[in-house]
C-alpha cells in the first residue's frame, strides 16, 4: 500500500454533513448580524453627538444673536438722545440768531453780508453786539437834550457871574426854556431837588456800575425820586432856575462821586465804540467791561433754556437772602 489515501480525519467539503453546514451558516448570519448592529449602534451614536454640537451650536449663536440685539437696540436708543441734542441745539442757535439779529436792529448795524455759520456770529458779532447793546443801555451816551449847543466845556473857568476862578464840573447846553431832556441811560431817580439858589432846580440819576448824572437849571420834573427809568426817558424840561445868567442846562456825570467830563459820554455811540475808553482813564474799563460781558453771558444763558421762571426765582431768592443778611 504504497498510495496514500486521504486521512479519513480530515473530510473534504462534499463529505461534510447537512448538519455542519447549517452550523457554519448560522454562524455567519450571526456575525452579519452583530456587524450590521455594531454599524447601526455606532451611527446612530454619531448622529446623537452631531445633533448634540448643532444645539450647543445653536445656542452659542442665539445668545449672540440676542447680545447684538441688545447693542443694536441702545445704540438705537443713544441715535434717538443724540438726535434729541442736536434738535434741541438747533433750536436754541436758531433763537440766539433771531435775538442777535434783533439787536442788530436795535443798534442799526447791517447783518454780516458773507455766509458767516450761526456759530461763527455768535462767537464774534454776536456776543460783541450784546454786550455793546447792554453798555449803552446802562452807561450814560448821546445828548440829555439832542441838538442843543454846547456853550461851555468842563474844567477851571472865570465863572460868568461871580468872575471867580472855578472848575466847571459839567457841560453847558444852550436851549431855550422847555427843550425836552431824555434819560442818557437807565436810572434811578436818586434826587428831584426844587430850589432858586445855585443849581436850581435839579435831577440827579443814579444808573449802574458807579454812574451818576446831574440835571441843573431846569424847569420842571418829569420823574419823581426812587423812580426807575429807561434810556430815552423824557425826564423833564431846561429852565433857566438858580444862578444862571440864561436859558441852559448844566449837565454833569460823576463817576464814584469824581466828576468826569461829560464830552466823550456825549460822543459816544457806536460809531466810536472805543472812543471814551481811551479818553476816560478814570474808570477801569477792562473790568466793566469784564462784568457786562458776564451778566450778557448769562442773560443768553438764562433765555435759552426757556424758563422765565427762573428770573423770579433767582430774584425771590436774592431777596431771600438780603433779608436773612440783615436778619
Ligand atoms: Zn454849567
Amino acid at each position: 500500500m504504497s498510495q496514500l489515501e486521504p486521512s479519513s480525519s480530515e473530510p473534504s467539503l462534499a463529505n461534510k454533513s447537512p448538519h455542519s453546514l447549517q452550523r457554519s451558516y448560522r454562524a455567519v448570519v450571526i456575525i452579519a448580524v452583530c456587524g450590521m448592529f455594531s454599524y447601526g449602534g455606532y451611527s446612530m451614536f454619531h448622529l446623537y453627538q452631531n445633533a448634540k454640537i448643532s444645539q450647543i451650536k445653536a445656542q452659542k449663536l442665539g445668545a449672540k444673536a440676542l447680545a447684538l440685539s441688545a447693542s443694536l437696540s441702545e445704540e438705537t436708543a443713544m441715535n434717538q438722545d443724540l438726535n434729541q441734542a442736536l434738535a434741541d441745539k438747533k433750536k436754541s442757535l436758531l433763537v440766539l440768531n433771531q435775538r442777535i439779529d434783533d439787536m442788530e436792529t436795535v443798534l442799526g448795524i447791517e447783518p454780516p453780508a458773507d455766509n458767516q455759520t450761526i456759530e461763527q456770529r455768535v462767537d464774534t458779532a454776536a456776543i460783541n453786539s450784546a454786550v455793546r447793546a447792554t453798555l449803552f443801555q446802562l452807561i450814560p451816551n448821546g445828548a440829555p437834550t439832542p441838538n442843543a449847543q454846547l456853550t461851555s466845556g468842563f474844567g477851571t473857568r472865570v465863572h460868568p457871574i461871580t468872575k471867580q476862578r472855578k472848575r466847571h464840573d459839567g457841560l453847558d447846553f444852550a436851549a431855550k426854556i422847555g427843550t425836552p431832556i431824555y434819560a442818557p441811560a437807565d436810572a434811578v431817580i436818586e434826587r428831584a431837588r426844587s430850589s432858586n439858589y445855585g443849581y436850581g432846580n435839579q435831577l440827579t440819576l443814579n444808573h449802574t456800575m458807579g454812574f451818576i448824572s446831574s440835571y441843573s437849571h431846569m424847569s420842571k420834573f418829569n420823574v419823581k425820586q426812587g423812580e426807575f427809568v429807561k434810556k430815552g426817558k423824557l425826564i423833564g424840561w431846561t429852565g433857566n432856575s438858580g444862578l444862571s445868567t440864561g436859558p441852559h442846562l448844566h449837565y454833569e456825570i460823576r463817576f464814584l462821586d469824581k466828576p468826569l467830563n461829560p464830552r466823550p459820554f456825549v460822543k459816544w455811540d457806536i460809531d466810536n465804540f472805543e472812543d471814551l475808553f481811551k479818553q476816560e482813564k478814570n474808570v477801569q474799563w477792562a473790568s466793566l467791561l469784564n462784568t457786562i460781558n458776564s451778566m450778557v453771558a448769562m442773560q443768553v444763558q438764562l433765555t435759552g433754556d426757556e424758563n422765565h421762571d427762573l428770573d423770579i426765582a433767582t430774584a425771590q431768592h436774592t431777596q431771600v437772602s438780603k433779608k436773612q443778611a440783615e436778619d
